[in-house]
């Protein structure tokens, strides 16, 4: 692996360059959409949506009823079924590490209902807690399931919530306002030798090009189309060189770094836009670009 340039630490911040390394952002944007835009970092590829959402915009976007209770969100909420396999997935990557038998500590970031880690406490034993910051969420999950679960962000979290051997964030990471700070975060409460274990959109993948494409042609004809793909609350994607960036600069080992496609019931689109869909994540397997990457990185030192 190499390594990327040292970069002066104290440009993080400044409103127009990249969340990831600071570097500076393309000044033409990839694709404008509801009064902002996407910019590409010249070094790491990583993509910041300008201008910066504050983290009260963020939490009222998650609160707003049209995302909390939107239908994707309400079925995703009620699937177990599916949440079995999600956890599945991520215990096929945890599990090379961590020995879940040894009363093992996890926390889920973005919890949301506590589905998710609701499977991993049920299918594999692990000792769950988790945090989201919708009020309604949290409240979900200790109703619904009487998880731990705290209604905070990770960096105001209380300090004793930490010592944890696994830390998980299934469509999370995109949604953070300051992405540096969430994997500091991260990396202080895990114990030497635990994991984090992220899933997140791939900006490369042939879906999130041909949105760009068709925000340049014909942006008003696919404008619900690509308010979908690109949301707001999606304030930054990581390009693979910026998460070896983060895990260089805060001392996480990369254990994994693959790549999947998004199942039908992921997608949750109408028949015609998910054949295409089916189309697009056809040529994406065949190029390894699909459209999730999945990363496992550990705390080594
Ligand atoms: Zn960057």
């Amino acid at each position: 692996m190499s390594t990327l340039p040292i970069i002066d630490k104290n440009s993080w911040g400044a409103n127009t360059n990249c969340v990831v390394c600071a570097n500076q952002l393309k000044h033409t944007p990839a694709i404008s959409i509801q009064n902002s835009s996407l910019h590409e970092c010249v070094n790491c590829q990583s993509y910041t949506l300008l201008p910066r959402l504050q983290i009260a915009q963020q939490l009222d976007l998650h609160n707003s009823d049209e995302y909390f209770a939107h239908k994707y969100f309400e079925l995703r909420r009620h699937d177990l079924h599916r949440a079995i396999e999600r956890s599945a997935i991520a215990q096929n990557y945890v599990g090379k590490i961590i020995d879940a038998t040894q009363n093992v500590r996890l926390l889920d970031l973005g919890c949301d209902n506590g589905l998710f880690m609701y499977a991993m406490q049920q299918q594999f034993g692990y000792s769950v807690s988790g945090i989201d910051i919708s009020e309604r969420a949290s409240l979900a999950a200790r109703n619904q399931f009487g998880l731990n679960v705290l209604n905070t962000t990770i960096e105001n979290a209380p300090d004793n919530l930490s010592g944890f051997d696994v830390i998980t964030a299934i469509d999370f990471v995109e949604h953070v306002v300051r992405p540096k700070t969430l994997f500091e975060e991260v990396y202080k409460r895990l114990v030497t030798g635990g994991v984090f274990y992220f899933e997140t959109p791939n900006i490369f993948s042939l879906i999130y090009r041909t949105g760009f494409m068709l925000g340049r042609i014909c942006p008003t004809l696919f404008k619900s189309q690509l308010e979908r793909l690109f949301p707001l609350q999606h304030c930054q994607y990581f390009s693979p060189k910026g998460i070896l960036f983060l895990s260089q600069l805060l001392g996480f080992e990369i254990v994994a770094h693959d790549r999947r496609i998004l199942i039908d019931s992921d997608l949750n689109v109408s028949c015609s836009v998910l054949k295409a869909l089916k189309l697009l994540q056809l040529v994406d397997n065949l190029y390894h670009n699909q459209v999730l990457d999945v990363y496992l990185l550990q705390k080594t030192d």
